[in-house]
């Protein structure tokens, strides 16, 4: 709720007229109570874990041979049973975890400091915040995960969201509540050492999400617009993840690869990655040359 009783006092206060956004913002939220606008989040996570996986979803139950290529494992192709029991489940996790945990957090976002008041930040802070929040949960993340492939934090914990070999966006959040409530804390942290505005908070929460997304969507398409944020890891890199499993001491980043980098976790990645290579290299240049043969085969008959 805004300390404004008109958009006049608000602009005498800030002591100039007020933007177009915040002019949007004052009549939006001037007098609707904090928490209801933090509880947004269950709005913004409920169509997010809905709408950003449907696309691939359903493109994947076609399967229109345009996309074939870009598949990250093609003998893999999961019935759409699979997808809708998954999206159950998640949204079963949603209503049982997520959202009690988004009631009983609020005075949490409070005693931070993130705010709702008016002026709005300008999007370099929003943009240097993010930068923050998604570096600050990438580190954190990685020694949660890395933990949670030891023997005792896989069998027990990890194991339900390694379900999925060849992961699927509905997959993203899919995990043991354990897993949701202990990756809570890295996706806080970096909000509570930066505070800003309650926008940048959603919109934090919200590109988190649909990173998460994108990362487990199966697919690596060259022309994603991810492909140019220095160091994101992106599907290729946690599909591998996923794919080795249980067994993987590899990859445990879930935004960038710089950590896996610096600690050595990716060296059985690159090993393969770069082994693929060299097979795809031998196998056009071996195509090359059965068609120079074949060219020349059919010269001498001319
Ligand atoms: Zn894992
Ligand atoms: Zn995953």
């Amino acid at each position: 709720m805004l300390p404004y009783r008109s958009l006049i006092e608000a602009e005498v206060a800030l002591g100039r007229n007020l933007t177009y956004a915040e002019n949007l913002w004052f009549r939006y939220s001037a007098s609707m109570p904090d928490y209801l606008l933090y509880y947004h989040n269950f709005v913004f996570l409920f169509l997010i874990f809905t709408l950003a996986p449907l696309p691939i979803a359903v493109t994947e139950i076609f399967r229109p041979s345009i996309i074939a290529p870009f598949k990250l494992q093609p003998k893999i192709n999961l019935p759409p049973s699979s997808f809708l029991r998954c999206y159950k489940d998640v949204l079963t996790a949603f209503c049982l975890i997520v959202v009690p945990l988004q009631l009983i957090s609020y005075p949490s976002v409070k005693l931070v400091g993130i705010r709702t008041s008016l002026p709005l930040p300008s999007a370099w802070e929003i943009l240097a915040q993010l930068v923050v929040y998604f570096l600050v949960e990438d580190y954190g993340n990685y020694w949660i995960h890395r933990a949670m492939h030891s023997k005792w934090g896989y069998e027990k914990i990890h194991h339900v969201h390694h379900e999925f070999i060849a992961p699927i966006g509905f997959a993203a959040p899919y995990a043991h509540w354990a897993e949701v409530l202990v990756l809570g804390i890295p996706s806080f942290l970096g909000p509570a050492l930066a505070p800003g505005h309650m926008i940048t908070f959603w919109l934090w929460i919200a590109l988190r999400q649909c990173e998460a997304i994108d990362t487990h969507n199966g697919y690596d398409f060259p022309f994603s617009p991810t492909k140019l944020i220095p160091f994101y890891g992106g599907a290729e890199h946690h599909d591998y993840h996923h794919y080795v499993g249980g067994l993987s001491q590899s990859n445990f980043a879930s935004v960038f690869t710089y950590c896996d980098y610096i600690y050595g976790t990716d060296k059985g990645y690159r090993f393969q990655k770069a082994h693929l290579q060299k097979q795809l290299r031998e196998q056009w240049a071996a195509a090359q040359q059965k068609g120079i043969e074949t060219a020349n085969h059919e010269a001498k008959f001319d």
